[in-house]
């Protein structure tokens, strides 16, 4: 066994070999007096071999130098370490007096190792150095997973940066850190002014409030997103803990913008949430030409529904419509009542006035019709100059009633021909009460018998199907 820096008693180095952390300690002559197995392991070189040489550089360097425990024992100065470290070097902040530094040595293992070593001077009871002592760690996986998140980092930027899709990215403080240039032409908000900021609510909202991507850094409750976005979110079918939305943004650009917007969360290796991205897309002129379309569906919906001149409902809509209230009738035992009108020698208001005029007094008539009518009535151009309406809920009693009052309001109008004529015109009604049974044509004949019978009464009046007069 070597010499001993004074003060280094045996029982010390016991404690050093079972120590997993790599340690040499030389002596004021630069001799190794200790080797622990740590360090033997991390170097390929047995103590056995080392211990009473001055071989350390070997066991790091293709040529001899100095190792840092050399530099301490001949008390380098800060410049001279520095200089052998090539800047990878400092005082260490916990001993004093003491140096550390971080280099990568390409010989250990299959594709090298990065090693921390610390080197402390050894001083005796005079405060003369007597040797040093050097801890080695290999911080490889620790600098491997900075690199990997330097990597992921550098990939995500680069992922933000070139999307052309508007996205920012907050972390688990809530702080922005990207915004991208899609983001800033949507928002108009540019990243300089809110990278590192909490106030990226303002680009969307004019109070403060969470914006989704803050409530998936909160890993909110779906309760929680649905207060904010009610009706209007659903959470990913694809991401855990993501949501998307489409929303109606009314300070966004001129009259407002709808966005559609998702938030994922970014996750750690071990999975704990450490931010969230956020992408916005600008969907007003989808949104638009979807209103449109609805409109336009709308509109052509009730055109195909309605008589282009009186502007009642058509015969293909009596169609369907008495079916259904036929059926309804029938399977509830509810009334319903039906009128048909029929215009009284319309032939001749044609043949005297002309076609056109004739016209002009259905859409009067229709007009009239409308005006008499209950709610929940409805009035349909059966057929040229022949109407119906349909009474769900009333029987023959309250069928007459209003064919009556409208009997009676079409004869009290006159229409104006073109040359200042009034033409007047009359109708006669004949109206039918539904009877179990019956079918939509059965219903129909009945109330065209009643008002074949009203022609054949003198014209302009009413009559109940069933009815004796
Ligand atoms: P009645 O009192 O017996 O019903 O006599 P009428 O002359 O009305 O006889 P009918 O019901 O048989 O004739 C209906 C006439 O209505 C025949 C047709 O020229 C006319 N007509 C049908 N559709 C229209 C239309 O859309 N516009 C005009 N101006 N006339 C129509
Ligand atoms: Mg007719
Ligand atoms: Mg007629």
């Amino acid at each position: 066994m070597p010499d001993h820096p004074e003060g280094c008693s045996l029982s010390l180095f016991q404690l050093l070999e079972g120590d997993p952390v790599a340690t040499v300690v030389i002596d004021a002559e630069h001799r190794i007096v200790h080797w622990n197995r740590a360090c033997a392991a991390l170097t390929g070189l047995a103590a056995i071999d080392m211990v009473g040489t001055r071989d350390q550089w070997r066991a790091f360097y293709a040529d001899s130098r100095p190792i840092l425990a050399d530099l301490l024992v001949d008390g380098a100065s800060g410049e001279r370490i520095a200089q052998l470290y090539g800047g990878r070097s400092r005082p260490s902040e916990s001993i004093e007096g003491a140096y550390e530094a971080e280099d990568f040595f390409p010989q250990f293992g299959s594709s090298g190792r990065w090693l921390f070593f610390t080197a402390a001077a050894i001083h005796d009871a005079e405060g003369r150095v007597v040797g040093a002592i050097e801890t080695l760690q290999d911080v490889t996986e620790r600098r491997r997973a900075e690199a990997a998140l330097r990597d992921s980092e550098a990939c995500l930027a680069q992922i933000v940066d070139g999307s052309s899709v508007a996205m920012l990215v907050i972390n688990a403080e809530h702080r922005v850190t990207h915004w991208n240039r899609a983001c800033e032409v949507l928002t108009g908000r540019l990243a300089r002014e809110l990278i590192g900021s909490d106030q990226h609510w303002e680009a969307f909202y004019p109070t403060r409030r969470p914006i989704m991507a803050d409530l998936v850094v909160d890993g909110a409750s779906e309760a929680a997103v649905d207060r904010l976005y009610h009706g209007r979110y659903r959470p990913s079918a694809l991401l855990p803990g993501a949501y998307e939305a489409e929303d109606f943004f009314p300070h966004f650009g001129d009259g407002g913008r709808w966005l559609f917007f998702t938030a994922s969360p970014l996750l750690s290796p071990a999975g704990e949430v450490v931010g969230a991205i956020e992408t916005l897309q600008d969907v007003t002129e989808r949104r638009r030409a979807e209103d449109a379309l609805r409109d336009s569906e709308e509109r052509y919906r009730k055109l195909s529904l309605t008589d282009p001149l009186t502007g009642l409902f058509n015969s293909r809509h009596l169609r369907d419509k008495l079916h259904q209230e036929v059926e309804r009738a029938g399977r509830y035992h509810r009334p319903l009542c039906l009128l048909l009108l029929d215009c009284d020698h319309f032939k001749r208001i044609n043949d005297s006035y002309g076609h056109l005029e004739g016209d002009k007094v259905l859409q009067a008539l229709a007009l009239a019709i409308n005006r008499c009518l209950r709610r929940s009535d409805s009035a349909f151009r059966h057929g040229g100059e022949e109407f119906i309406v349909l009474m769900p809920e009333a029987g023959a009693e309250a069928g007459r009633v209003l064919g009556e009052r409208l009997r009676a309001c079409f004869a009290a109008e006159a229409v104006e021909s073109a040359n200042g004529e009034a033409i007047r015109c009359t109708v006669s009604i004949g109206v039918a009460e539904y009877r179990a049974g019956d079918d939509e044509h059965m219903l129909i004949r009945r109330a065209d018998e009643a008002c074949y019978r009203a022609k054949g009464l003198g014209r302009n009046r009413v009559v109940v199907a069933g009815s004796d007069d």
